[in-house]
Parts: C-alpha cells; structure tokens; sequence
C-alpha cells in the first residue's frame, strides 16, 4: 500500500494506546486519531469525495487538522493546506487555483472561507469548530478501508511561492511524502517515547513532514503549538516532556530571547536534540542554543518542492559550523553554473536536487515545471557550495544575492558577522537601490530589549559598523543601518526581506 495515510494506520495497529497528537490537556492515542480520521473519511464520501479530489484544509495546528489531514487521504483524496491567515482574495486564488470541491475550514477561518467560496463555482465550506466536530464525527460510521493510491499519485498539493511570481501548486506525490516522514524518522533517531514540539505550522513543508508525518510513522507523539509564543513554547517542553523541538531560525532566536529574561526558565527541560531548517540557523545562535539547552542542533535544508528533507547534519558527518549537512539517503545534490555544468569544489553555483523526494511538478503549470526541473534535475534557485568532504554549505538564496558596483554581495555572510556583535538579537541584510553602485547594502538590526532604550543609536551604530568593517571586506560591509524592535516574519517565522523598507 503506498497511500501516506498508512503511515497512521500502521502505527495505530502497534501503538493504538499511546499519546499521538497532544494540544494542552487534550491528548489523542494512536487509536484515537485513526477511528477519527476513518469517520472523517466516510464524511467526506458521504459529500461526494472521489479518490483524486482536492480538499482544502484551512486550519492551525490543533488536533482536527491531523484526523482531516488523514481523512483525506484515507479517502484517496489530495490534501491542500493553506495558511489560516490568508484573506478572502488569496483564498479565492488557492481555491480556484487548485480546483478544489471541498473545504474544511476552522471555525475562525469559516466565514473568510464563506466569502473566498462564493467567488468559485461548485465549492461547499464545512466550517470545523473545536468541540462539535469530534461529536459530530462520532456519530459517523467510520469507513476503515484505506483506499488505494499508485507511487506517483498526487497526495498533497502544497502551494509554495518557488523562486518567483505567484504561489503555485507542488505536487507532492504520496510516496515523495511517505519516504521523506521515514528518512526524517530515521534521521532525527526518532521513535516511539519521543515527544516532537509541534510549533511549525502542519500546512508548510517543514512542520508536515517533520512534525507530522514523521513523528506518526515513528510511533512518537507532538504536541501542539497554533501559535508560537516563546514562553508557552517553553511552558510546552517542560510540561510534556518534549524530547526534541523542530524549529526554524527565528524560534531558536525567540526562545534564547526568552530564556535570557528568566534564570529558571530552562529548568525542568530536557532536549535530546534540535532540529533547524526553513532559513539559515547563524552559526552565533546554535552556539548559544546548545550551550543554554544543553543539548545538540542538526542543521538540514529542503523546500516544498522536496519534501523537504533532501540535505542534513547526519550522524557520521563531521560537524562544520553553517553547513547544511550531506544529501540524504534517497536525494542527490549537485552545484552547477548558469550552464549547468557541475562547478568545481568549494566554488559557488546554483544547487539543484535529484531524487524519490522531488516533486511531481507544478500543477497546471508545465511551464514553470519544465523551467525548474531543467535537465532532469529540481533547480532550488539557492546558491551553494559543496567542500571537499561532501557537506554542503548555503551561501544565499539566488534572489537575495546583493549586487553592488559589480560585486556579489551575499547577505548571510554579513548577517553572520552582525549575530556576533553583542546584544544583537537579529540581523538582516538586504539590497537597496543607490544611483552609485546599483545596489547599497543595508542592514536592519534588532537589539535585546532595553538596549534602544539605554543606548544612543547613532553611538551604538558607530561600534556595529567599526566592528563589520573589521571582519568583511570594503564591498561587502552595510552603509545603511537601521535599528529596530522587531522584523516582519512570514507564517513559519522565516524573516520576510521584501517588506524590509531602508532608505539611502
Ligand atoms: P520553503 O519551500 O518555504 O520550505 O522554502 C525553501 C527555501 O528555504 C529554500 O530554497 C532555502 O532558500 C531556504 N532554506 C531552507 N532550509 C535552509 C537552510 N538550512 N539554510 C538556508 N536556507 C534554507
């Protein structure tokens, strides 16, 4: 059977008493989810659900979404997750976009979702609330056939915004999904015991994959976190005992943050590992994040188009500070030119990826997939390098690279020296037009609370910028600084560059 649903269904038969999916006093057992998630089939049958039908889910991380999720798929139906923030309009674009039938929508997205489906013909929303749907489902007879999929079925439709333009459809396919939740597992050492923070969102890649389907087909539990907020997170791995949290840059950030105002704030918690992935993780803050947590971060890279896990800081490599790790078993990785020609070691091209855990395609898009996957091989649009030992290294994303007078200017590079200055919090560095050099590089830069308030900007700006100068060359380092509280941040935490505005 390759149908991902029966990643639960297995391990509901070997673990049918055990804790799967927690959110505070609520815990669903194996059993639980998989009798839910049978009922939640047969609802979606008895509204006409075909196998190959397209199901929207609009819901946070609250335990409905996991029973949907497998409901779906149980009914041989594709999953599409959007983001519960999303207003009418992107709605309206995902559902057309998609070609969806069928909503499910939580109880505060159901009227945004109401609005968003009036604008497309055929489409019925079933609004989710907290406490009438288990009710509801259990009056349902449950249907516990799983219905068969082909290998190279689609099973989730994730929208991602790729490289460019609009955010398109990857079809992930049920055994792209299921094979990457089993190297996960396998990767991470996870298995029946664990206890997974469930703080990424379950409709983007990472969280799905990571939290979801890999905690599942381990035996393991996760427990929930709609929204992340540092000092619940923290409440959350005591109180459940979680022995590994996933999570990208941007929490590790915000919980040091945390960790820093309360002396006895990581008390109590016992981590056996980390896991970081979505965007860079500053070399500055792993250091910190081990040393306070006393405990271990493995850095991996993917994207929606992979999975995502294609790259990782597997046991057996040798651990290098920045390094994304070696191609996971399964994923081939290559550095090439604009020609697409393999570059030679440590030298910088684009990283494109080959392998079980790379999508189908865009869909309804050949165009864009034919472009991505030019040659036979996924093309990321990040610009990376590969040493001598086989570890891969990000340098930056294709697009954020900084072109000043003719020089390359990758962002991270300099981001990783502001992360070392003191009380430096957060750090992005961005392009901005100049009439001189084409493009200026810019700085914003987040403090530790209270040191705006303490110190004189144009003072501290002064030392920052004395001490960048002193570690990167004349090219690279900011002309603009700004000092601010906070940086915008998408759904998942990664830091949002386009809406940074600095001024020449
Ligand atoms: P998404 O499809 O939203 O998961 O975004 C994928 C993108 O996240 C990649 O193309 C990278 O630019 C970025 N990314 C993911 N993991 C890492 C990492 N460990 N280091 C640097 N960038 C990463």
């Amino acid at each position: 059977m390759t149908n991902l649903a029966t990643l639960l269904t297995t391990s509901a038969a070997q673990y049918a008493s055990e804790p799967a999916v927690i959110l505070d006093e609520l815990h669903l057992t194996y059993g639980q989810l998989d009798d839910l998630s049978a009922r939640g089939a047969a609802l979606l049958k008895a509204n006409g659900i075909r196998p190959g039908d397209r199901v929207a889910l609009v819901l946070p991380n609250v335990p409905h979404m996991a029973v949907l999720y497998y409901a779906i798929l149980r009914a041989g139906g594709v999953v599409v997750p959007l983001n519960p923030l999303l207003t009418p309009r992107e709605l309206t674009y995902h559902f057309q976009d998609s070609g969806a039938t069928f909503v499910l929508a939580w109880e505060d997205m159901a009227e945004a979702s109401q609005k968003a489906a009036e604008e497309v013909e055929g489409l019925s929303v079933l609004p989710i609330s907290a406490r009438g749907t288990v009710g509801h489902l259990q009056s349902v007879e449950p249907v516990t056939e799983v219905v068969a999929r082909e290998d190279s079925d689609t099973a989730v439709l994730l929208y991602t915004s790729g490289t460019t333009g609009r955010p398109k459809g990857a079809e992930l396919t049920h055994h792209n999904l299921r094979t990457n939740a089993e190297v996960s597992g396998e990767l991470f050492d996870l298995h029946h015991g664990d206890v997974m923070f469930g703080g990424l969102p379950f409709f983007h890649v990472f969280g799905q994959t990571v939290a979801l389907n890999g905690v599942i087909c381990s035996g393991a539990a996760v427990t929930l976190l709609p929204r992340f907020h540092p000092a619940k997170a923290l409440e959350i791995l005591r109180r459940d005992a979680v022995t590994i949290f996933a999570g990208v840059p941007t929490m590790y950030v915000a919980l040091l943050h945390q960790a820093g105002q309360d002396s006895q704030a990581v008390e109590g918690i016992d981590l056996r590992a980390g896991v970081s992935g979505g965007s860079p993780m500053p070399v500055e803050v792993m250091a910190k994040f081990e040393k306070v947590f006393d405990t271990t971060v493995f850095e991996g890279y993917g994207l929606s188009e992979t999975s995502p896990v294609v790259c990782f800081n597997q046991p057996g490599d040798v651990r290098k500070p920045g390094s994304i790790g070696t191609a996971v078993r399964g994923a081939e990785l290559r550095v090439v030119d604009g020609d697409d020609h393999v570059v030679p070691t440590n030298e910088v091209g684009e990283l494109v990826v080959r392998g079980q855990y790379v999508m189908k395609g865009y869909w309804h898009k050949p165009e864009a997939t034919e472009e991505a996957m030019r040659g036979g091989w996924f093309h990321t649009g990040d610009m990376a390098r590969q040493d001598e030992d086989g570890a891969f290294f990000i340098v930056d994303r294709k697009k954020d690279m900084i072109l000043r007078g003719g020089y390359n200017v990758y962002p991270r590079e300099v981001e990783e020296v502001i992360y070392q200055f003191p009380g430096v919090v957060e750090a992005a560095v961005v392009g901005v037009p100049s009439e001189k050099h084409g493009e200026e590089v810019g700085a914003v830069v987040v403090f530790e609370s209270g040191v705006l308030d303490s110190r004189d900007r144009e003072e501290l700006t002064r030392e920052l910028d004395a001490f960048v100068q002193e570690r990167v060359a004349k090219y690279k380092y900011p002309r603009i600084y700004r000092l601010t509280d906070e940086l915008p941040k998408g759904p998942t935490g990664k830091i949002l560059k386009r809406e940074l505005t600095l001024d020449a």
